[in-house]
Formats: C-alpha cells, sequence, structure tokens
C-alpha cells in the first residue's frame, strides 16, 4: 500500500502537523512519500526527510507552487496520483483546500478530518460539528484523506535520511494567480499547535479589554490566544483567532476559556484538549460540562488574581 502525504509548511518550517499526518499515513499503507511542494524549499524536504517512517521525499520546487494556489498543486499531485493507493494531506488551509479538487479530478469521494484509522479503507470522522463519530468505509480504487491533526500524536524523527528525489512540475497557464498575503505577525506560538490557548468570548466586551485581559497572561504562560465566533464577530479579536466549528480546531494540553459560554459550535473547536479550564460567571454555562475544572466567577476579578498568583 503506497501513500502521499502532501507536507505542510510555510516555507521555514516544516509544520508539526506534517509528522501529525504522518502517524495517520503510517496506518493506511507502508511505502510512505511525503511530496514537498513549493519555491526553495531544499530545507523543508531535508526536515522531511528525517521523518520516520518514510521512504522517499519528493520535491516539487517551482514558482507556480510558491502560493500553495490549488490549481498547479493538485496538477502537481494528479501527475503522481497513478502510482498511490491513498493521497493524504493535514486538515489544514492548504490540504483542505487543494485534496478536494484532486479527489474530484480523480472521480472519488474525498474522506474529510480523519480522526482514526480503522483499517486502510475504513475512517472515523466526526460529523455535526463533532456531536457524532462517522465510520466510512471506501470501496474507491483511491483514497483521498484529510487528517484531523489534533488526532494523531506526531511521528518521531527517525535515524536516517529518506531519499530524495525531484519531480517534474505541470506547466500550464492557471486561471487563478496570487495577488497577495496579509500574515499577522506574533511571537506568541500558532494557535493551530500551542501547547496552551487562553480563549475570550463575547464576555470581554471590546478589542481592548479582549487584548489587556488575554495578553499578560497568554505572555505569562506562553499561550496562543484563542477567540470565540461572538468575540470575533463583534470585532474583539481578528478572526484567524476562532476557535470552533468554522475556526479552527485545537487540542492543546490545557485549554483555558474566558468568558465563553459553550455553544456546541465552539467545543467541536476545542473539546479534545487535554485539560480544560472554563472561568464563566453564570454556572450554568454548558462549558462547565467539557471543562476539567470549571470556576464560577467574573473574569474581570479572576484573571488578575491568577496572574498574580503566577508570580
Ligand atoms: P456567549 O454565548 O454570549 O457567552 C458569553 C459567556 O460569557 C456567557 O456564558 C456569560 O455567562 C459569560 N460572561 C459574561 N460576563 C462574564 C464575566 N464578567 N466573567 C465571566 N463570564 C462572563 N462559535 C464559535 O465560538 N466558534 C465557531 O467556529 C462557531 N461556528 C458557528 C457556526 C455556525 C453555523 C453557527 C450557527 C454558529 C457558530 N458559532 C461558533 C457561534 C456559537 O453558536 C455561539 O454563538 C458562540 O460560540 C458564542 O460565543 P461566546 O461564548 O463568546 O458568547
Amino acid at each position: 500500500m503506497t501513500v502521499l502525504l502532501l507536507a505542510d509548511h510555510d516555507h521555514h518550517t516544516l509544520s508539526e502537523a506534517t509528522a501529525r499526518a504522518l502517524t495517520a499515513a503510517k496506518q493506511t499503507g507502508n511505502d510512505i512519500h511525503i511530496l514537498v511542494t513549493g519555491s526553495g524549499v531544499s530545507a523543508i524536504a531535508e526536515a522531511a526527510a528525517t521523518l520516520e517512517g518514510i521512504s522517499t521525499v519528493l520535491v516539487a520546487d517551482d514558482p507556480a507552487l510558491a502560493a500553495n494556489l490549488a490549481e498547479p498543486l493538485a496538477a502537481t499531485i494528479l501527475s503522481l496520483a497513478g502510482q498511490y493507493d491513498t493521497i493524504a494531506a493535514a486538515a489544514t488551509s492548504v490540504g483542505k483546500d487543494v485534496l478536494p479538487r484532486v479527489a474530484a479530478r480523480l472521480d472519488v469521494m474525498q474522506i474529510s478530518d480523519v480522526i482514526r484509522v480503522i483499517t486502510p479503507d475504513t475512517f472515523e470522522r466526526p460529523i455535526y460539528a463533532g456531536n457524532a463519530i462517522e465510520t466510512v468505509k471506501t470501496a474507491d480504487p483511491v483514497r483521498v484523506l484529510t487528517i484531523r491533526t489534533s488526532a494523531f500524536n506526531p511521528a518521531p524523527a527517525g535515524e536516517g535520511m529518506a531519499e530524495i528525489k525531484t519531480i517534474a512540475v505541470p506547466q500550464n497557464t492557471w486561471r487563478t494567480r496570487f495577488e497577495e498575503e496579509t500574515v499577522t505577525k506574533s511571537d506568541r506560538p500558532e494557535l493551530a499547535s500551542a501547547k496552551i490557548v487562553i480563549s475570550g468570548g463575547r464576555a470581554l466586551g471590546s478589542a481592548d479589554r479582549f487584548r489587556d485581559v488575554l495578553g499578560p497572561l497568554a505572555e505569562r504562560l506562553h499561550a496562543a490566544i484563542g477567540a470565540s465566533r461572538a468575540a470575533v464577530d463583534a470585532g474583539y479579536a481578528p478572526n484567524d483567532l476562532q476557535v470552533g466549528q468554522t475556526g479552527k480546531v485545537v487540542a492543546p494540553d490545557l485549554y483555558i476559556a474566558l468568558g465563553i459560554s459553550g455553544a456546541i459550535q465552539h467545543l467541536a473547536g476545542m473539546k479534545d484538549s487535554k485539560i480544560i479550564v472554563a472561568i464563566n460567571k453564570d454556572a450554568d454555562a454548558p462549558i462547565f460540562q467539557v471543562a476539567d475544572y470549571g470556576l464560577v466567577g467574573d473574569l474581570f476579578e479572576v484573571v488578575p488574581e491568577l496572574e498574580k498568583a503566577l508570580g
């Protein structure tokens, strides 16, 4: 069983999502190739080659792939597709953008957000915002999978280096073109992979208070900041911080929810966190049903006390 796994990276670092998706990929096949795409990605390919359990790193290095546009990326994957039983990617924004196009072109179904591999053709995935788990068995000749990385531990680094091969990139006049990318610069850990996440909800009441209450605590704990959709919609936090069904899915070691009620759409993005701490002034807030530690209180009093206690 051969597997092609698309590497996830930002052109500087191979993301941990790749190592997590690799753990799932290893359960679907025994010969795993990682495809590194982009422009000037030799360092990423070398990092991928050290991951345990892969035999080959394929490098598609071309300016057309620099912006991760789905069109050239899918064409590159499709140029290799005939050699693989499974094509997989982490369910990141790139994976979720490109693999549906690959699946459509191969005329197979995509199995999205895999959280467990039962056999190489049978998978579990969440549906209804994580309220039910669906078991999907496919008879398709090629399996196209996106992997929910929070459900898998990262594969460790191996002892050797896998073989690195450069492949030809299909040339075409693509109908999509990269215009610009606006990236929020932050010294804080990345939300999707942070070990600690502190999220704020509508209770924060303003963008200033969101920043002033969450910022110092996040600094103290070296945590990433997240937000509920209500906080994002109200303009207290940028939308790339949204956690939930229509935001990011996170599973940190510690998730602290401040003034968040715990609507199912929010829980869909954080309920697999290892330890959940909720601070809410309403003792009946649904967030307390998933919290390991709950504190009923006013966050504007509790958070400064917490900071004081942290020293
Ligand atoms: P609220 O529900 O208003 O809760 C605020 C909480 O703060 C309350 O529990 C209150 O008791 C508490 N509080 C108030 N003042 C204080 C205080 N001083 N101290 C302590 N606690 C206080 N939501 C998401 O978060 N992520 C998603 O991805 C998402 N996707 C959605 C997709 C769809 C299709 C739909 C329909 C909804 C989605 N939502 C999502 C919205 C979701 O249903 C909720 O509306 C939202 O999560 C509520 O955000 P909140 O908990 O911040 O606000």
